[in-house]
């Protein structure tokens, strides 16, 4: 084949294919635009996932008749006239693009009308094909109708997915652009049915709209500045974390991002109360002067790149650390449950164990006076407070003879230790509170409690097994543990921290290494070895079905109450719940 130019269809076509890879990538660029247009309510219509039929409307400033040609031509923006403008742009779109390449990807149909039109004009392209503009009829704005995507170029068409997961692209797609600009009202349709619809309102209230009543529940207010700097949003304690990062919004300057360096302050920020196959859910928003934050590096424009990323990791980490260390949360529920008057115990602890709505409201009344000064137990251990708990009103002393989490009573389905204590029932679960305790002693004693094994263990690994631990031999030393090469493929460990020595030394030593590979640098930051400690500390703990003693008990809920933060696990659920004499006598008196 000779050289030739590329025809322009082609051209577009081939753009297309970076920046519209399905519908809902379409619709972020056409509801962007409707933004930029200075909409105040803009209403997206789908059928088939999008696929069939995206519509945008919107009540923004229109397109003059005379450039609707040029809005669909490729490089033709309103936004940016030279590479200053670039630097600073505040408009969403600017690379002139988006509308070109939706046209050679679909039959589009733009209908617009300015302020100060007669009436409005209408203009169809297909196949890079403009027709001629025609008069129409609509209020001040613009409609873009995008229909079946990918006619024309069925090789992509193939890599759609159902109209369902579509559909859920496109949801999720607003979602974040509705996130972002809570002034602006969003109404989102599918087929005849409105998924939903939010006015203009203030940020929390779209937050709470968005990410629904749980979410809410469990979310901390979040607003920080700092010189040039502001963090805001809400982000969840951990009563609200998520098996997946379904629930994690991160925005900059009112863009949604997918950013490493924020994502891992905000990781870091949750790390010591969130396990770290759990994830926390959160709507932060970021605002810093546009000169401090390059948007221009990705088509799809959801990667960022900041100029002093380390001052941004650390004001973002310590405003969010800030925010979880606030005590007075849901998470708290099992200790203020002691003081708490029976029903609001009784929400907290029955039967799931699930916070309920009933017993937040209740809390958010009186968070402000509520946070009681306890008593020394006899053994001169004191309950897990930190010391911010130290202040605020002292409540009515637990008996003097009783510890707060009572005495052992039996083991229930392998799992719970039932205790006694001066308010009735407590309820722990054996392997969170166990896994807490020995996470916080090896936080505490870390390099100082190795204990060698008197027969080291030998196993099999892998290829990645064995280059990890060879890799990371500083790391392990820091955590004491000693894991060398006997064989090509076989390692042995001969030492481990003396508070986990007795756990299952293979499977513990596979999690570490696992992790290890993950960090991907031999010496670790502290972040990187709480993980480790938590993993440690997970394979060292009391397992299910493990049958304990009633002395053996007894111990575990003593280190309880030595053992700062052991009310929450490390996977940040409670580990104990209180049932009080009267809730338990209320069950009897149902009916009376
Ligand atoms: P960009 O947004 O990068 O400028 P687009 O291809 O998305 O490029 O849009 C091209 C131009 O069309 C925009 O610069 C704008 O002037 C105009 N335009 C597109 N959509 C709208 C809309 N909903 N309302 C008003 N003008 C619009
Ligand atoms: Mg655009």
């Amino acid at each position: 084949m000779s050289i030739a130019l590329l025809p322009d269809l082609l051209i577009s076509q081939i753009a297309a294919g970076e920046v519209i890879e399905r519908p809902a990538a379409a619709l972020k660029e056409l509801v962007e635009n409707s933004i930029d247009a200075g909409a105040t309510h803009i209403r997206v219509d789908l059928e088939e996932g999008g696929v069939k039929l995206l519509r945008v409307t919107d009540d923004g400033g229109g397109i003059p008749a005379d450039e609707l040609p040029l809005a669909l031509a490729r490089h033709a923006t309103s936004k940016i006239g030279n590479l200053s403008d670039l630097e600073s742009v505040a408009s969403l779109g600017f690379r002139g693009e988006a509308l070109a390449s939706i046209a050679a990807v679909s039959r589009l149909t733009l209908t617009s009308r300015t302020a100060h039109a007669a009436h409005a004009w209408q203009i169809m392209a297909q196949d890079g094909e403009l027709g001629t503009p025609e008069p129409a009829s609509l209020q001040t704005g613009t409609v873009i109708e995008m229909r079946d995507l990918f006619f024309n170029t069925p090789a992509r068409r193939k890599f759609l997915k159902t109209p369902a997961t579509e559909y859920a692209h496109c949801e999720e797609a607003l979602r974040r652009l509705a996130l972002a600009r809570p002034e602006i009202g969003f109404e989102l349709r599918n087929g005849a049915r409105i998924v939903w619809r939010v006015e203009p309102e203030d940020a929390a209230t779209r937050i709470h709209h968005l990410m629904g009543d749980e979410f809410r529940a469990a979310a901390r207010p979040v607003e920080h500045r700092a010189e040039h700097l502001r963090l805001s949003g809400m982000a969840a304690l951990p009563a609200y974390s998520r098996a997946g990062r379904d629930a994690q919004y991160l925005f900059v300057n009112g863009r949604f991002v997918r950013d490493k360096l924020l994502t891992h302050a905000v990781r870091e920020a949750y790390r010591d109360i969130l396990h770290h196959q759990r994830h926390p859910a959160f709507a932060l928003f970021l605002e810093l002067p546009f000169e401090g934050v390059d948007v221009n590096c990705h088509p799809a424009k959801t990667e960022v790149r900041f100029r002093e990323s380390q001052g941004i990791h650390r004001f973002v980490f310590h405003t969010l650390v800030r925010v979880l260390a606030d005590r007075a949360d849901p998470m708290n529920a099992p200790m203020d449950a002691v003081f708490t008057p029976a029903a609001a115990v009784l929400s907290h602890a029955w039967p799931s164990g699930k916070p309920t709505q009933t017993a937040f409201a209740l809390r958010d009344s009186t968070t402000a006076t509520y946070r009681p000064t306890l008593p020394a137990t006899p053994m001169g251990g004191a309950l897990p407070f930190d010391s911010a708990w130290a202040t605020g009103v002292t409540r009515e002393p637990a008996s003097e003879e009783v510890p707060p989490l009572g005495y052992a009573l039996a083991q229930l389905g392998g799992r719970y230790i039932l205790a006694e204590n001066a308010h009735g029932l407590i309820i722990v679960d054996m392997h969170a509170a166990h896994e807490r305790i020995l996470y916080e002693r090896l936080k505490a004693t870390q390099g100082q409690t190795q204990q060698a094994l008197l027969i080291p263990i030998v196993f099999a690994a892998t290829a990645t097994e064995m280059a990890t631990a060879a890799e990371h031999q500083t790391a392990l030393n820091e955590m004491s543990v000693e894991m060398h090469a006997v064989s090509p493929t076989h390692l042995a460990i001969r030492s481990l921290p003396s508070e986990i020595a007795h756990g299952n030394s293979e499977t513990l030593a596979r999690a570490v290494l696992h992790d290890l590979a993950q960090t991907g640098h031999s010496a670790l930051v502290t972040a990187e070895r709480n993980t480790l400690l938590s993993t440690l500390a997970c394979h060292g703990a009391v397992r299910a079905n493990h049958r304990l003693s009633v002395s053996e008990m007894n111990t575990l809920l003593r280190d309880m109450e030595r053992t700062e933060r052991a009310d929450q696990c490390n996977h940040g659920r409670p580990t104990w719940q209180q049932i009080s004499l009267s809730d338990i006598d209320k069950f009897f008196m149902q009916g009376q």
